[in-house]
Order: structure tokens, then sequence, then C-alpha cells
């Protein structure tokens, strides 16, 4: 069956670490529109460039060049067989709006953490510079900051500094709780509890999942 998710959550709520492990239990591909523009702008394509002083500010990407990203994505074979987890898309009621044209959602999760919490996650993250896999200074890669999955150098991202990360969590209560709030509207949004271990969270995350699909 494919399985079509979407996550929400905090910056720092753990999202990220969360839509890895729910993309392994559902096979379903990981969307994260976060890792595809970094990687746009690594990359230096069009889209990487105007995208670049957006995110190194704290701001959210227009829409329009967002929905070219993620129309086109989810056209691909992997997604019409497998479904999606989208990870960080929608963000705006007018993304979510475009999302429900060309594509139906299955489930919305929302991992909720209080913002005291994910400040001090925030500050403590690292994470590599070529997977994406995310660490921390609690929990760093085996040897000196070098990726344990794939080897590529584990840093601070570009935006974690104080002011963008404000400018982020502003900007997910003004423009991304309306879109969760219009995901609960539509009887497609569960809550999970965010504290507590990885694979706490994980449990109640599936457990959530499996209820409402259940239905
Ligand atoms: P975070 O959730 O910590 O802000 P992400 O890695 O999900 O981080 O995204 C990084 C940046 O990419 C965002 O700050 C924003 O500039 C841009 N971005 C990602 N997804 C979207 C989106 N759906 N709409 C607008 N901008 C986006
Ligand atoms: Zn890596």
């Amino acid at each position: 069956m494919a399985v079509r998710l979407l996550i929400f959550g905090r910056q720092g709520a753990g999202k990220g670490t969360q839509s890895t492990r729910l993309s392994e239990r559902y096979g379903a591909p990981h969307i994260s529109t976060g890792d595809m523009l970094r990687a746009a702008v690594a990359n230096a394509t069009p889209i990487g460039l105007e995208a670049k002083s957006y995110m190194d500010a704290g701001q959210l990407v227009p829409d329009e060049v967002m929905l070219g990203v993620v129309e086109e994505r989810l056209a691909e074979p992997d997604v019409v067989e497998h479904g999606f987890l989208l990870d960080g898309f929608p963000r705006t009621v007018v993304q979510a709006e475009a999302l429900g044209r060309f594509a139906t959602v299955d489930v919305a999760v929302d991992i909720v953490v209080p913002e005291e919490v994910v400040l001090e996650r925030i500050s403590s993250r690292r994470v590599c510079g070529s997977c994406g896999r995310i660490y921390s200074v609690q929990a760093p890669p085996e040897r000196d900051w070098t990726c344990d999955t794939c080897g590529g150098e584990v840093v601070q991202r570009a935006d974690d500094t104080p002011e963008a990360v404000a400018k982020r969590l502003a900007a997910y209560a003004s423009e991304t709780q309306p879109t969760i709030d219009w995901y609960a509207d539509a009887g497609l949004l569960v809550k999970v509890d965010g504290l507590g271990t990885p694979d706490e969270v994980s449990e109640r995350l599936t457990a959530a999942i499996d209820a409402h699909l259940a239905r």
C-alpha cells in the first residue's frame, strides 16, 4: 500500500530524525524540501541561487518556487508507486491548497515540542553536509565530526544562528501553524508528543499513524 504522509513540527522537534525512520517503516520516499533546497544551493542550480538568500535569512522561499519543486518531485515513479513522506512542505495555507490539487494526503502528523526545548536542541544540532544525517554536541559521530553513514563533514547548519532560528520560529507560528490547523479541520491531523527519546517518539508516531490509517 502506498502511504501519503505529511510531517509537521517546529524547527528542532525531531522531524528529520523521525522522517528517516517513518520512511523506512512505511516504505514511502522521504522528501525533505529543506534537503532538496540545500542540494540545489550546493549545486548552484537556478532554484538554489534563488532560494539561498531566503534560507540564510531564515525566511520562507516563495510559494511559486516551492510548488514547482514539489509538483515535479511528486510526479516521479518512486512516489507514484510508494507514496511519500513530505517533510517541510506544505508550510503555508497556499502550499496546502495547491498540494490538494495534485496529491491526496492520508494523514498529517504534528510532533509537538515546547519552544524552550527546541531552542536548546537547535543550538547543539550538527548535520552531515553530504547526506543530511543529524547529530548533536551530546551525540556526535564516532570520530572527528565525520559522518558515520557517508564520511561527510558534520557541521552546524548555516541557518542555525540565533537570528535565523528566531525568524524561522516566527514564520512557523504565523504561516505553518495555520496550515496545521487546516489539516486538523480536514480531519487528517494527528498530534504526537515529541519529548523523550527518539525511540519513544517513533513508537508514538507509528501507533498514531497506524490507528489513523485503520479508520
Ligand atoms: P527548518 O524547518 O529548520 O526551517 P528545513 O531544512 O526544513 O529547516 O528548511 C530550511 C529552509 O528551506 C527554510 O528556512 C526555508 O527557507 C526553506 N524551505 C524549506 N521548505 C520550504 C517550504 N515548504 N516553503 C518555503 N520555504 C521552505
Ligand atoms: Zn553523511
